[in-house]
């Protein structure tokens, strides 16, 4: 049975209609499920009795359950959700001053393997549906002080290879009637997953895009990304050309700085030049260590230099601060277990 919140509020409307029921309906029940965080069709106080019952027969609603949080020095809290079929994902509430960031999971476990990162660690479990990935937002919304500024795709799984019901998510995030956030406020990363970043620019969502880019060569980039052997730089960037071309706001590249691997002036070079070419700001984020994993980040004097390098070279370029390096909640730390 279908999970009352997999829908968008069309479909409901649709489904609602089917069931007899006036149009409007599908508002009502948006309101309950998402501005006011209803947990049961009970709680549904000002809808008839009749129809509670119908839509309980009809649909699931089945809150996600939190089976721990870890709190960072830095704020950082991780929420760690035990699926209903016993998978785990991992949320990530990021504050930053006025801002209260969430980083959402889209996939329990990832299929694409990078080399640096723990999520694909375990291989892949499966797609999240849309009341999984909403559910991540309701949950952290209800439990946390303060409003939900931002919401970022970069969790566990490739937003991308879950296309459906990532876009789904996003509907049913953006909605006026539910929790009404804004499209500009979300930000969606992909490893370059080509077919999905063309749907993404046919559909016209005022999302931001990160592309995680992490070479500007085939050679490395492949090294570190299995993907890039199927989607090569070319066609990649041809994707990225044509998001922008259909009216897709500015994007950001996203480079994992790795000592020795990715980290020569001569590779910021290679760096500048696309982030100039497609006018994209470039994130640098140093390498946040993954148990098993041999790789290390720059000294701070190396990543230092390769930023002002980009910069030089006329590149609009930030390093992010990667949080919650203490509970394993950092870009590229999370594995779905504490
Ligand atoms: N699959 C999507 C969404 C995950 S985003 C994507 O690849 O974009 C997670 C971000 O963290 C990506 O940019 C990823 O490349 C980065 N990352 C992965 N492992 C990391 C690590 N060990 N240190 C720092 N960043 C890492």
């Amino acid at each position: 049975m279908n999970d009352i919140r997999d829908l968008t509020r069309e479909e409901l409307a649709t489904e609602l209609a089917a069931m007899g029921e006036p149009a409007f309906r599908a508002g009502q029940v948006f309101a309950w499920l998402y501005a006011r965080g209803a947990r049961s069709f009970d709680d549904f106080t000002d809808l008839p009795k009749g129809l509670r019952l119908k839509l309980a027969g009809r649909f699931g609603l089945r809150p996600l359950e939190a089976e721990g949080v870890l709190r960072a020095r830095d704020g950082t809290e991780k929420v760690l959700f035990r699926l209903r079929d016993g998978w785990g994902i991992e949320t990530v509430v990021i504050p930053a001053g006025e801002r209260r960031t969430l980083c959402l999971s889209t996939q329990a476990g990832c299929k694409f393997a990078c080399a640096f990162c723990a999520s694909g660690g375990h291989g892949f479990k499966r797609d999240l549906v849309p009341s999984e990935i909403v559910g991540q937002v309701l949950h952290v919304r209800a439990s946390g002080p303060g409003d939900l500024t931002n919401l970022v795709f970069m969790g566990m799984g490739e937003p991308l290879d879950n296309y459906d019901n990532f876009v789904r998510a996003i509907r049913i995030l953006n909605d006026p009637e539910g929790m009404g956030i804004a499209a500009r406020r979300m930000t969606i990363s992909t490893s370059g997953f080509v077919p999905g970043i063309l749907r993404l620019a046919e559909l016209g969502l005022q999302v931001n895009l990160s592309i995680s880019l992490h070479a500007a060569d085939d050679g490395i980039r492949s090294r570190l990304m299995p993907i890039n052997r199927r989607y090569p730089l070319a066609e990649l960037l041809a994707a990225v050309r044509r998001y922008l071309s259909l009216g897709g706001r500015k994007i950001t590249f996203e480079y994992v700085l790795i000592a020795g691997v990715n980290d020569r002036l001569s590779d910021a070079d290679g760096l500048a030049r696309l982030g100039r070419r497609f006018r994209a700001k470039i994130n640098l984020i140093p390498y946040s260590p993954v148990e098993g994993f041999d790789f290390r980040r720059p000294s701070p004097e190396r990543t230092r230099a390769f930023l002002r390098r980009l910069e030089e070279k006329g590149a609009s370029a930030t390093l992010r601060r990667s949080k919650g390096g203490d509970i394993r909640a950092a870009c590229g730390q999370l594995a779905g277990r504490f």
